[in-house]
């Protein structure tokens, strides 16, 4: 007699962003395809999140599969020190084509808030290399950048980040832009502005993840951005979330005239595959650490830093976001999301629906908003129930589906989510 997976998981695991003494036991998955995830115990879930906002192109793609499965026989890692290899020239190459013009060089590291730590490093050490006193950062109210010290710092105080709050340096923090906020932010951008010691500026592009799907439009964007350079402030965009299509084009930058200094990338970059993350950044970033002076250098890397394995998962990936299909595909989630939208309009238990390409935020009307409140965990197992992976962020439930999601897959999310508004309009 063999204990599921789920009972052997309660015996050793710890899971993130998870209370273990009151949590349901883990569901055990046992394998992916398409949007499909399956579990031990023969049921199936739509994975509507992505698996955490990773997975762009489906679980196990055979493609990413196959090239990862030849680059494992060639080179599995080698010391990115001194060395290079292979997939590590060819992803740099192809994504710094793709990627806004001005953006010249990528520093690899592991993971999304490496990626932000990594660029906050550069642009404060941009200012420190050349003798310069600006040491200030800005970042959006209600922003998440990552989990690490410098990621958390940047990102909005709250009790996920209040055990460690006297140990989170300074930021400045400006209201999201949202529409009827657009001419006051940018009041409060000036005010800031007008301080000398202002570095660089962080943001998530036209879609704040984690504060719930937060979103405010490319015009507004460019408007502060073009302070930013007024300024001489160094921007920083965080498209960990956004990149590689979620927004409807490939990166939320794409719909910006302003280009940024600093780009962040990870999650969808592997295909979510393997953990990988990207920093890339224009000339002049890159040429301010350039010296016959040693200690002018980046002194930043990670052991893992350019894994030749999530290199290689990157550039399947990136064959993958390159074909005519994969345009399509996000065209057509796009529509199917607005017209479930226009469907959900003016319906009781609705307070506010959001979407920008692929990403669709149905928040729910109730007395009381928090990330604790027992409604996120009833619409999260109504959801499971239904076959349908959904993770609520309080009151506010979103989708944001592999692009290889189909029609008839997302008629059943939407389905759930109607489901979830008649359950909030009966209890409140
Ligand atoms: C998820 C996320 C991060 C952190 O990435 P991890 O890989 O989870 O460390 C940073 N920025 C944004 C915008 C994110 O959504």
């Amino acid at each position: 007699m063999h204990n599921s997976l789920s009972e052997r998981d309660q015996q050793v695991n710890w899971h993130p962003y998870t209370q273990m003494q009151t949590a349901p036991p883990p569901i055990g998955i046992v394998r992916g395809e398409g949007a499909v995830l399956y579990s031990e115990d023969g049921k199936e879930y739509i994975d509507a999140v992505s698996s955490w906002w990773v997975n762009i192109h489906g679980h196990a793609h055979p493609h990413i599969a196959e090239r990862v499965s030849q680059q494992l026989h060639t080179l599995e890692h080698v010391i990115f020190a001194g060395f290079t290899h292979a997939p590590a020239v060819e992803l740099s190459e192809r994504l710094l084509k793709l990627l806004p013009a001005n953006q010249s060089r990528v520093f690899y590291t592991d993971n999304g808030s490496t990626a932000v730590e990594v660029a906050l490093k550069m642009a404060l050490q941009f200012w420190f290399n050349q003798g310069i006193n600006k040491t200030k950062i800005i970042a959006f109210e209600g922003s998440y950048h990552g989990d690490t010290f410098g990621a958390m710092s940047v990102s909005e105080r709250s009790v996920f980040t209040r055990p460690f709050q006297q140990y989170l340096f300074d930021v400045a923090f400006l209201p999201v832009p949202v529409p009827d906020q657009e001419e006051a932010v940018l009041a409060q951008l000036e005010k800031l502005l007008a301080q000398e010691d202002i570095a660089a500026f962080v943001f998530e592009p036209l879609v704040l993840g984690t504060a719930g799907m937060v979103m405010y439009s490319p015009e507004i964007m460019d408007k502060l951005l073009a302070l930013c350079r007024e300024r001489n402030v160094v921007i920083i965009a965080d498209e960990v979330m956004t990149g590689f299509g979620r927004t409807g084009k490939r990166f939320a930058c794409d719909y910006l005239n302003q280009e940024p200094d600093l780009m962040c990338f990870s999650k969808g970059i592997t295909g979510g595959t393997m953990a990988l993350g990207v920093t890339t950044c224009s000339h002049q970033i890159y040429a301010s650490f350039l010296s016959e002076d040693k200690t002018k250098a980046l002194f930043h890397g990670h052991s893992y830093t350019a894994n030749p394995i999530a290199c290689a998962a990157a550039l399947a990936s990136l064959d993958l976001v390159e074909a005519a299909e994969f345009q399509e595909n996000l065209t057509c989630i796009s529509s199917s999301h607005s017209a479930f939208v226009k469907s959900l309009v003016g319906k009781p238990g609705i307070k506010e629906i959001r979407q920008t390409g692929t990403i669709l935020a149905v928040e729910f009307e109730v007395d009381q908003t928090s990330y604790f409140h027992t409604l996120r965990d009833d619409l999260y197992n109504l959801a499971l129930d239904n076959g349908v992976l959904l993770r609520p962020l309080g009151n506010i439930v979103y989708v944001l589906p592999p692009y290889c999601i189909t029609s008839a897959q997302l008629n059943q999310v939407y389905g759930v989510i109607e489901k979830m508004r008649l359950f909030v309009a009966e209890s409140f």
